[in-house]
């Protein structure tokens, strides 16, 4: 039986009424599992209307109140995270583990949003002028709404909501149309946990429902995750239409391998990096930046007997180290990469194209790559592929390595694997990237720190969560008080002074 899954407005599932729909896949299988609603502008406006009439009543609810909600929406999910991490599996082709993992990163912000009392604590300064004080605090904007990527239907949607509703705001979720269902149980399970209606609010749906939230008066700030050239547009239209916005955009991450480093740790690291979710991660390794040729020759003949052992399979499969990718059109990308990196003069280690699995014919699977002798100047190295891809560049020395991650057009995150203390702390101060890692090679800092990229992988002022989050679905207000003590200054034109 195919599944249709609608919207989630005002506490109740409602039914698309668009007429328009976008069909939902197995990618292990290639089968239609079923629909998903497209909203229309209407549909939208109906979600934003319920979401301004939660809002005043959320506002004033006290923080610690809203924290017991998140605090219950927490151990709701924890009881349920098997069907959580299936509807990943099913729509996106994550393997088991992998879909586990990513909602523990999401269930963490939850965490963290539950210490929002301390975390909106704001200042307060007695006698700023004669019988007269001063506090800021930090007040919601009112309705937002975050629009998210295929890649993680769990985890980027929870960097945003608990952090924006434990702050007071109301909140629309516009999550990815490949994999709608585990985002819609996330916000079916907020209301169990005590959100009233209209708090938490879920519109499924494509360009048109985005355009439909960034033209909306009704909604005061917006935040994206996905590819560049989205985050590009919503960003700009967003300011046009004078809302606050965070907009996150793609990446090409490089792990500079110095001569130095421990050789077993950092092909290890590398082969988690680049292949783990088939690539399909922000934050992957697309790019190993061998420094000599020495270091080079020494990982790709590490690399390549591991990589031909991954384990490709269906994410249901207990066994399996690596998923298919997420469509049939983006299956065809990937490799439609991989034939121009071998036109373009790139060595193909491994190949892993024309993989099939037996009982999987109809799945997008495609087998772990390795290019050696990579350049600047080809395609696979300088546009994202997003796929099970890794592209070695052999570089002369170190400088050269910091010249190549600092020049190329994403800074979303980097890795360093290095035995030696100096280059690793010049490599952290210098490099023009927001997230680093030292012999790390996945640095996704955690709930309390924030998560962002600098150049054109992050368009706004603001990262995700930690302070950074705080700050983004908050504004900033400052009181003066006097109260009448006998002080009386009389008419006064000039610049008001308060010592
Ligand atoms: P995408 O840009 O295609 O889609 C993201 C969202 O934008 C979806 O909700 C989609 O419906 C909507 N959208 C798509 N086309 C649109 C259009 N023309 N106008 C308005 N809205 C539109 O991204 P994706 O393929 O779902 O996800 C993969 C991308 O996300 C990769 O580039 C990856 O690097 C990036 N990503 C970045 C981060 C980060 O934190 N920087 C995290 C995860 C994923």
């Amino acid at each position: 039986m195919t599944k249709t899954v609608g919207h989630f407005v005002n506490g109740k599932k409602i039914a698309g009424a668009s007429g328009r729909s976008s069909d939902l896949f197995n990618p292990a299988t290639g089968e239609k599992s079923g629909t998903v609603a497209l909203a229309s502008a209407a549909e939208v406006d109906q979600a934003v209307k319920a979401a301004s009439a939660a809002w005043p009543a959320w506002a004033a609810t006290p923080p610690i109140r809203r924290a017991r909600v998140l605090w219950k929406f927490k151990e709701l999910i924890e009881a349920r995270k098997d069907e959580v991490a299936k509807h990943i599996v099913d729509e996106h082709g994550k393997v088991l583990s992998d879909a586990h993992g990513s909602l523990q990163r999401g269930l963490e912000v939850v965490e963290f949003a539950c210490g929002i009392p301390h975390l909106l604590r704001g200042d307060y300064t007695e006698q700023v002028g004669a019988s007269v004080d001063s506090y800021s605090t930090r007040q919601p904007l009112g309705v937002c709404a975050g629009i998210t990527p295929f890649n993680f239907p769990a985890m980027v949607p929870m960097w945003m909501f608990p952090l924006a509703l434990a702050c007071g705001n109301t909140f629309i979720l516009k999550p990815s149309e490949r994999d709608p269902s585990a985002p819609f149980l996330l916000a079916e399970l907020m209301k169990e946990a005590g959100a009233p209606n209209g708090v938490l609010n879920v519109v499924n749906g494509d360009k048109v429902s985005v355009d439909a939230l960034l033209h909306h008066p009704g909604v005061a700030a917006i935040s994206f995750v996905g590819s560049t050239p989205i985050a590009e547009y919503v960003y700009t239209t967003g300011c046009a239409n004078a809302k606050r916005v965070q907009a996150l955009g793609g990446a090409k991450n490089h792990m500079v391998v110095m001569p130095d480093a421990d050789l077993d740790m950092a092909t290890d690291a590398l082969i988690g990096a680049a292949y783990g979710s088939a690539g399909e991660r922000c934050m992957a390794i697309s790019v190993a930046v061998a420094v000599g040729d020495k270091a080079a020759d020494a990982l790709v003949k590490a690399m390549r007997p591991k990589i031909e052992h991954i384990k490709v399979g269906p994410g249901s499969d207990p066994q399996a180290e690596m998923g298919p990718l997420i469509t049939k059109q983006h299956y065809d990308k990937v490799r439609g990469y991989i034939d121009t990196g071998v036109k373009e003069g790139a060595e193909l280690v491994v190949d892993g194209r024309g993989l099939k699995l037996q009982g999987y014919e109809g799945g997008y699977f495609m087998g772990p790559s390795l290019f050696d002798r990579v350049t600047a100047d080809m395609r696979i190295y300088k546009e994202e592929i997003f796929g099970p891809v890794l592209s070695v560049v052999r570089a002369k020395d170190y400088e050269h390595a910091v010249k190549l991650v600092n020049d190329h057009e994403y800074g979303n995150g980097t890795a360093i694997f290095t035995r030696d203390g100096d280059a690793a702390r010049d490599f952290a101060s210098r490099i023009n990237i927001g997230m680093v890692g030292v012999n790390v090679p996945i640095p996704v800092p955690v709930s309390y720190h924030s998560f962002g990229g600098w150049k054109r992988s992050l368009f706004g002022d603001h990262g995700m969560h930690g302070m950074e989050g705080v700050r983004f679905y908050t504004r900033l207000k400052t009181v003066t008080s006097r109260w009448p003590t006998g002080i009386r200054s009389g008419v006064d034109l000039s610049f008001p002074m308060m010592g």
